[in-house]
This record gives structure tokens, sequence and C-alpha cells, in this order.
């Protein structure tokens, strides 16, 4: 590998490191430098937790400690056999670059990952020896988001919860089928073995911080995961099915998609085009229906098309509204809260307002407009004390008189 100085390092790590989608730093615990001691933080004053339209987090100094890998994972830039530049940090080098960058306010913390050098093992090592500078030698405080290696020896993973806030380990393809014909020598049973004992140490530290204030927390804002999509041919329903099935087993807070990137020197088995970025958006609003909006997996599955693809333009509230109009319209007035967040068009929040409004008054379709930024697209849907929709829900050209030119009905609208 040719000398390389910390600035040509970085450009090749940073690089390298883009195409991990998983490093959102939300729900954590707080910790801060506020009294004096230490140095950095999760949150408070300069510290905002930016996210890009995609979901990307954008204020981690987010690289890998090297792109060399012994591992010749298809759809991989930094696979063995790919013809690009290597580069690779030392512990020290990281640590260095990770305190640097925060005290020129630049980040808020760390997301490292890494090829396979030497050993699953040797590389793991490498990433715990980072964590553990940066916390116990320079007391640290800013968030880290530790990669971990599947094959590693567990007890080098306990290590990883003990140091980042998060740990993740991906999964890469939504099938095994996926798995074994695009990175070969990775094994999902192991890979489902790792995040399994991430679980087991979370829930272990739970239950000891209830007895025991002082017990060392592990991987406080927990684990997840990453699914190219795009790379093999998993429909949409697979990932939503795969997906869920993650959240439920391993306890997981993100599932991450991430839309598979045409490669340099790309493998014959790799399509030539990546998917719609679009494509990458409706699963994040599908995995949102499952998390906040209390659909099931086989009910968000079930607003895809035949061949299992969500409709890229409209969003999978809207698709599945469409797709089984029984349940509307819906009576603001009266319906559950479970019944108001199916409406397209109606976030969260605006729901909220709603329940808590109309425990003083009938709501009217004035009152819906200012609880909501998205009337016109909510309107086929409810019924007020003023408005009702007749036949609106049965037209053939519903979907059609949902969308503005131009614009689409938005899952998260109001
Ligand atoms: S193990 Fe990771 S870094 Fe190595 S080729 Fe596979 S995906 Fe790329």
């Amino acid at each position: 590998m040719a000398r390389l100085d910390t600035r040509e390092k970085l450009a090749i790590l940073a690089d390298a490191a883009k195409y991990d989608a998983s490093c959102a730093s939300s729900g954590t615990s707080k910790r801060d430098s506020r009294d004096g001691k230490g140095i950095g933080s999760t949150e408070g004053m300069g510290i905002c937790h930016a996210y890009a339209p995609d979901g990307r987090c954008i204020s981690l100094l987010k690289i890998l400690l090297t792109n060399s890998c012994i591992f010749d994972c298809h759809y991989c830039i930094n696979r063995k056999s790919s013809n690009v530049r290597r580069a690779r940090f030392t512990p020290e080098e990281v640590v260095a670059l990770t305190l640097s960058f925060y005290r020129r306010n630049y980040i808020e913390g760390l997301f490292l990952s890494s090829g396979i050098i030497r050993s699953s093992d040797y590389t793991m090592e490498q990433i715990v020896a980072v964590a553990r500078s940066l916390r116990e030698e320079h007391d640290f405080r800013g968030y880290i988001h530790l990669k971990t290696i599947p094959d590693a020896d567990p007890e080098l993973v306990r290590l990883a919860g003990l140091y980042a806030d998060r740990v993740s380990i991906n999964v890469e393809l939504p099938t095994e089928r996926g798995l074994k014909r695009l990175a070969p020598e990775k094994d999902g049973g192991r890979i489902e073995g790792a995040m399994a004992d991430v679980k087991a140490a979370i829930v272990d530290r739970e239950d000891a911080k209830k007895k025991y204030k002082s017990a060392p927390s592990f991987a406080p804002a927990g684990q997840s995961t990453q699914m190219i999509v795009g790379a093999d041919s998993a429909s949409d329903r697979d990932i939503v099915l795969r997906a869920n099935n993650l959240y439920d087993r391993f306890r997981l807070r993100r599932v991450y998609y991430s839309a598979f990137s045409p490669i340099p020197d790309a493998s014959a088995v790799l399509p030539l085009q990546r998917p719609p970025l679009m494509r990458e958006h409706r699963l994040y609003q599908s995995d949102w229906l499952m998390r906040f909006y209390g659909f099931s997996a086989g009910e968000v599955a079930d607003a895809a098309d035949a061949g299992g693809m969500m409709p890229l333009d409209i969003d999978p509230k809207l698709a599945w509204a469409l797709k089984f109009r029984e349940h509307f319209p819906v009576d603001l007035n009266r319906a559950p809260r479970e019944a108001l967040l199916r409406v397209p068009g109606l976030g969260v929040k605006a729901v909220n307002r709603i329940v808590a409004s109309r425990r003083w008054r009938r709501l009217r379709l004035d009152d819906v407009a200012r609880l909501t930024v998205s009337l016109a697209k909510v309107r086929p849907f409810i019924v007020t004390e003023d408005w009702r929709p007749t036949l609106l829900t049965d037209r053939a050209d519903l979907a059609a008189w949902t969308k503005p030119a131009q614009t689409q009905l938005e899952l998260f609208g109001g």
C-alpha cells in the first residue's frame, strides 16, 4: 500500500464509507461535557441530528478504518478484487481525526466501519481500540456508532457495545438466496447469531440498570442493520416482511434501506442500473407505517402490486387506502386513534392534535384545515361535522383525484 498522508486517506476512506446508510444518531442516552468534564456531547446547543431527505444522518465523521478487505462481496466497491485505491488508518489516526473534527465543530460523533483485514477478530480489535481510546483516554462523550464484524469473537462485540452508543451488523441482502449469490463468504446464520448476542447483551444491561444505577450501559442507542435494495431480485414485499422479522427477533432500533449503486468494474451478476431512489424512499415510508402508524407487516405488504412492488408514484399509506377503501371514510369525531392514523395525509402529529381537539368540540372541515397542511388530500377519506365525501371513496379515478398536478399525497403531511 502506498504511503498516504492523512488527508489522502481521509478522502479515500470517507468516500468508501458513503455506501453505508446506517448511521442515524437518534435515540441514544443524554451525555454531555457541559459540566467541564470530558469532551463531546450527544445533544445540546450547536449539535443537531441532521438528516438528508433520504434519511441519512449527516453530522458524524463517517469513515472506514480501511477499505482493504479479504472478502469479495459482489456489490461492494471495497471487495478484494476491486481495482480501487486502498488506504488504512491506524486506530490512533482515527482517534486524532475524531477529536480534531469535534473540536472544530464539524461533527457530533463518529461512525466507524471497516473492510476485513487479516481476520474478523483482528479487524474488530482495531475498531474497539478506537472506541476504547476515545472513551477511556479522552473521555469523549460524543456519539459513537460501530459497525461490528459478525464472525468476530463475541467478547469483542461485547466490548464494542460497552463503548459505543449504537452497534450495527448488516444483513446486507433481504434474502438468504441473495446473500449466497452476492456475498458467498458471508453466512446469514452467523450474522443473525451476532445480532442475537447483541440483543441479549442489551437486555442484560437493561435489567442490570434497573437494579444498579451504576451498571455500565451497553449500546444505549440499540442496534441497527442495513439492507441493500435493488442488487438482487427481492421484491418490496420480501423486504418489508424481512425487516419486520428482524425488528421482532432482534429488537432493532432501525433497519436502513440503501439503494444499490452500481460500482466501477462491477461484477457481471449485478444489475447495470441502480433502482430508482424513490424505491428506497417508499421502503422508508413503509417502515414508518409499521413502527409509528400501527400497520402490520402483512398490511404494508398488501399495499404492494401483484409483483410485490410498492407503487413509486404514491406513498404506501395512500396505496393501502386506495386498495382497502372499505376502511374509509373515517369519522374524525368518533373514530379511534388507530383508524385516524390510517388516513392518507394525516401524520402522527395531526392525529394527536385531532384527538386532543375533539374532546372539546366537534370538528368541522375548517378545524381540520388548521390542524393539517393537506386538507385537499385528506378530504376524500374523512367525515367531519359538515363534510361527508359522498361516493368519493368509490371513484375509480380516486388515485388521480388525490394527486394534485406534479405533487403527490405525502404520508407525513399534516
Ligand atoms: S466484507 Fe464488507 S467490506 Fe468486505 S467486501 Fe464484503 S461488504 Fe465489502
